[in-house]
């Protein structure tokens, strides 16, 4: 049996609405389908405004142009992340600043977070690991006494909560990525939530991703004709990709309950295998709800988690390792990082091992997983 690590769920009113999307002819950006999945996520998770991206990268991207970051500044963000966080961060000159994460949940530590704040802070990238959300009740308060901006990277995150909140509005700014990866998707694409609420910097980031003109004012009537009035990219996706996004946007509730079963087949089903004392499985803690995004656990010992890994795929199964720490990367020892500068970030990333999960995933395939991994751990 072959199991991919992840299966993109169709819900099957995607090609309904990408044959739409291609009759009108308006397949460029901020058609029909782009406003309709802004305004669904703006509602359904109670955001702010809502800015659809050409993938969550660029949300990031413009996030950091927004809040002006410059040569000299520095923004914090744990190493346990994908490049992306630091590149955009890197793209305005600026300096990322890496930060330990805890041990049971993943995310960045409040507490490390503060011991790396310094003049030169201008603001903090919390990463909702698998899901799971940061602490950002504590994050907030910190940001606020040191007046810093708080971006979530909230790829992870899209339909998840803490404290009853859904992530990426907790922050100014959050950021959703639609990869083909994630649990929701057109393939590539992204949004960014815009939670201060501040006409003039709503104005700059619609120019800012249109290109550096105010061609958002033109297209709501507000303006006679659009001119270059800032810098700006081409930060806006095509309508045909958001008419599959909006399909799958309004089977949230289905794919996520998909998810969760396997979620939690898994749990209830490895349970008996942890208590041998090899590994220990991701759980979730008080106060938040996940979207089930990734099913981890965490080995004692590189050297097994390496060779369970290759036992799974060998037989077929996609198991797969996650994040290589940003600060022990090439580029982050150009900044001048040294692998051992953050102990717990290096463990997890030699000793995560992630198993497949996807919305769809059948009884048989499940199965055969489980059976597998139990026998590997049994033949150790
Ligand atoms: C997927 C991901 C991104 C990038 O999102 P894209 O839509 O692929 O650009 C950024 N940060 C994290 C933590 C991610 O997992």
């Amino acid at each position: 049996m072959n199991i991919p690590g992840y299966r993109p769920y169709w819900s099957g009113k995607e090609i309904e609405y990408v044959a739409d999307a291609l009759n009108t002819g308006q397949i460029s950006g901020d058609g029909y389908y782009t406003q309709r999945a802004a305004a669904l996520l703006k509602e359904s998770f109670d955001a702010g405004n809502v800015l659809m991206t050409t993938s969550g990268t660029h949300a990031l991207e413009m996030a950091a142009i927004l809040i002006g970051l410059r040569p000299g500044d520095e923004v914090i963000m744990p190493s346990f992340t994908f490049p992306s966080t630091a590149c955009a961060v890197m793209l305005r000159g600026a300096r990322p600043v890496f930060a330990e994460i805890r041990e049971d949940t993943l995310n960045l530590d409040p507490d490390d977070l503060q011991r790396k704040i310094s003049a030169q802070t201008r603001a903090v990238i919390p990463v909702h690991y698998a899901g799971i959300g940061c602490e950002m009740d504590k994050i907030m308060d910190l940001a606020a006494r040191y007046k810093l901006y708080v971006i979530e990277d909230a790829a992870h995150a899209v339909n998840a909560r803490f404290k009853g909140k859904y992530l990426g509005t907790w922050g100014h700014f959050g950021c959703y990525s639609f990869h083909g990866t994630k649990n929701y998707t057109c393939g590539e694409g992204g949004a960014l939530l815009i939670n201060l609420d501040d006409e003039q910097l709503l104005a700059t980031a619609e120019e800012i991703r249109q290109k550096g003109t105010n061609r958002a004012r033109f297209l709501r009537g507000d303006v006679q004709k659009y001119n270059w009035v800032n810098i700006g990219s081409s930060y806006t996706p095509s309508d045909i990709l958001m008419a599959v996004l909006l399909a799958q946007l309004s089977e949230v509730e289905r794919i996520t309950l998909q998810r969760k079963a396997v979620w939690q087949y898994y749990f209830s089903r490895l349970k008996d295998y942890e208590e041998q004392g090899l590994f220990r499985m991701m759980h979730i803690p008080e106060g938040c709800e996940p979207n089930y995004h990734l099913f981890y656990v965490l080995f004692k010992q590189a050297a097994v988690r390496d060779q369970v890994m290759k036992e799974l795929n060998s037989r077929g199964i996609a198991a797969t390792l996650h994040f290589l720490p940003l600060h022990s990367s090439p580029m982050g020892r150009k900044l001048g990082y040294r692998p051992e500068d953050f102990k717990i970030t290096a463990r997890v990333g030699e000793c995560l091992l992630r198993l497949p999960i996807y919305a769809g995933m059948t009884e048989s395939e499940l199965d055969y997983v489980v059976a597998n991994f139990a026998e590997v751990i049994e033949g150790l």
